[in-house]
């Protein structure tokens, strides 16, 4: 599929979550390349080229520390169209992952132009202009946290404005959503500061689908549960922090589950037909069960619904 961006009118928790990403930013690329076998690249690439991103486009990716989303799509805009006028500001919640993420992005030719912005804020409130939690760190903590050179520039500070309501053509979040504790409030913000026309998409781990193989869901449990933790050990020196990860994808809603969740922001999911009619065709996503059905399509499983898309667009 693709949207025609240019056609439709132009707490506790949450130290928790923060200290957690604290304590992975560094060996974060390391496992998640070690958890899923590689995988979560592919599924981040088919995230983005799905979305064709074109056209100059404002986009948002949010709990995007890592900057691999936004790579993503500024590579994309510019190899498959040409475009170098696309601009990703990426946000976080964390500042050593946005830390982790300037520097795996520093190497991209979009470093410095005003393709690319990072700034600190919450998902939960993105009107928020005072900084999150988290107490800058010394340039010299910075350095040793990066590895960087000792006496190499510091980084510039992280901003954090508001983001305005209908500002936006496209708003990602990957693998973050489900880290936050008002999930109801992350996709109403992602709602108020799309555009009518802006398109919601969310890569996030779902539900493994045991209806062909019905052994598959436990089996994928008992993974999550035994190897998980015990590599977030041996490869991070850190059981706890992975402990948690698996228990928060435990958590998360079923894919219909969250569909819902989008409707009720007031997001008109892909697969209903006023969402084909701006070009946001059905992404095939279903469950067999009939009581799924007003919410089928709005989803795509990847590798057996590990992960899933979500596509909904605010009309
Ligand atoms: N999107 C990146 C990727 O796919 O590689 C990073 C995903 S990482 C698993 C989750 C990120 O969510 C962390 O960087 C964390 O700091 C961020 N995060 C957690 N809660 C957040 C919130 N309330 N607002 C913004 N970011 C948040």
């Amino acid at each position: 599929t693709h949207f025609g961006f240019r056609d439709v009118a132009s707490s506790d928790k949450a130290g928790l979550v923060g200290s957690v990403f604290s304590s992975v930013a560094s060996s974060y690329d390391l496992m998640n390349d070690a958890m899923s076998l590689g995988i979560h690249r592919l599924w981040k690439s088919h995230f983005v080229s799905q979305l064709d991103p074109r056209g100059g486009i404002a986009c948002l990716d949010v709990a995007g520390g890592t900057g691999d989303i936004a790579t993503r799509i500024l590579d994309h805009a510019r190899t498959a169209h040409g475009d170098r006028q696309t601009k990703v500001t990426v946000l976080d919640i964390n500042e050593k992952m946005l830390r982790a993420g300037q520097k795996n992005m520093a190497q991209t030719m979009y470093w410095g132009t005003d393709q690319l912005a990072f700034q600190l804020g919450n998902a939960e409130d993105l009107s928020l202009s005072a900084p999150p939690t988290q107490s800058p760190a010394s340039i010299s903590q910075q350095h040793q946290q990066q590895r960087l050179p000792r006496n190499s520039p510091a980084l510039p500070a992280l901003p954090t404005q508001p983001i305005a309501s209908d500002s936006l053509d496209l708003y990602t979040i990957a693998f973050g959503i489900r880290n936050c504790t008002d999930i109801d409030a992350v996709l109403r913000e992602a709602h108020r500061v799309l555009r009518p026309g802006g398109i919601f998409a969310c890569l996030e781990f779902g539900k493994v689908d045991g209806r062909q193989l019905p052994f598959l869901p436990a089996l994928y449990r008992r993974y999550s549960f035994d190897v998980i933790p015990s590599l977030g050990q041996v490869l991070a020196g850190d059981r706890d922090s992975y402990q948690y990860l698996v228990e928060s994808i435990e958590r998360f809603p079923t894919q219909p589950e969250f569909a819902r969740m989008m409707q009720r922001a007031g997001f008109t999911l892909a697969g209903q037909p006023e969402a084909a009619k701006w070009g946001i065709g059905s992404l095939g996503g279903e469950t067999g069960k009939r009581d799924d059905d007003d919410v089928k399509g709005a989803w795509q499983d990847l590798t057996l619904g590990i992960a899933s898309i979500w596509h909904g667009i605010k009309l």
